[in-house]
């Protein structure tokens, strides 16, 4: 049985602003699992350090959000980055990716192969400028940040069928007796068919809910199979009605403490294999200072 204990600490180093001492080394190899949510407004990302340090960037918010990432991964002591996922092409997500592409090593690149807006051209040129082409990712297929930390990719099911949001990248994270399902911006057509190819075995300790919050996503299918005991939305000031009060109480009623970065600013979760923290500090304004 998952065992949850939820605390609201605080983490110095984000309070303060300051840097870690080992500030030019890699980032630490503390035997701990981080998945911080960044504070991106209205957007995604989500920064995810392996328990040996092994960095991985889940989408980067809008290009303006470069600069919160940027912060967010030297307080932490990320150097390089061993995986950058760029969920799907859209502004909100992969628009901060590029100037963490001119910034910092990437060793692995992955996206859903789709090249249809401008903003991806971008992040591809940024890219070649390394080196790098992305690798498509969709269902079924898997991948390993370290021994310890793998990813099974359970969407989308066609990316050369789908488009935008319904091609979204969606990710399940695995540590010890925890994992993280990461959505992008997946809706009910996608939730659905991996609904249909995997059932409960998407059951999930934390989930980023999919696409903001917003009815578009959140099936009762999906979020009934998911189950996760903690939901995350990452959503900034918008007129989209993002999130939905229904999405919401949909996670909460299937047992999930929901959480929103509007609210509580970045979001990091802890685990050392067996037991989950949860700390949640208003930290922009240390960030920014
Ligand atoms: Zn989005």
């Amino acid at each position: 049985m998952k065992r949850l204990i939820t605390l609201w600490t605080l983490i110095i180093l984000l309070v303060t602003g300051c840097a870690p001492a080992g500030f030019h080394e890699p980032a630490p190899a503390d035997g701990i699992l981080k998945v911080i949510f960044i504070d991106v407004g209205q957007g995604d990302s989500a920064l995810i350090i392996a328990p040996d340090g092994t960095a991985m960037l889940i989408d980067g918010g809008v290009p303006g959000a470069f600069k919160t990432v940027d912060q967010v991964m030297a307080v932490y002591g990320v150097k390089k980055l061993e995986a950058m996922v760029g969920t799907h092409a859209h502004d909100d997500h992969i628009g901060g990716l590029v100037n963490i592409l001119n910034k910092y090593p990437v060793g692995r690149l992955y996206s859903n192969g789709q090249e249809d807006s401008r903003v991806y051209s971008a992040f591809l040129s940024a890219a070649r400028v390394q080196g790098l082409s992305p690798q498509p990712l969709q269902a079924g297929d898997f991948f390993q940040l370290t021994d310890q930390v793998v990813c099974d990719v359970l969407g989308p099911e066609n990316a050369q069928e789908s488009q935008g949001n319904a091609a979204s990248i969606v990710l399940r994270l695995r540590y010890g007796q925890h994992s993280f399902l990461f959505t992008g911006d997946a809706e009910k057509g996608e939730e659905r068919a991996i609904v249909d190819r995997y059932g409960h075995k998407i059951r999930s300790t934390v989930v980023k809910v999919g696409h903001h919050g917003s009815a578009t996503s959140s099936s009762p299918a999906f979020v009934q199979a998911a189950a996760p005991n903690v939901a995350i939305i990452s959503v900034g000031e918008n007129s989209y009605n993002h999130p939905d009060n229904l999405v919401i109480k949909r996670w909460q009623q299937m047992g999930a403490e929901v959480y929103t970065t509007e609210r509580s600013g970045h979001l990091a979760l802890e685990s050392d294999g067996d037991k989950l923290y949860l700390a949640a500090q208003k930290t922009s304004q240390a960030l920014a200072a």
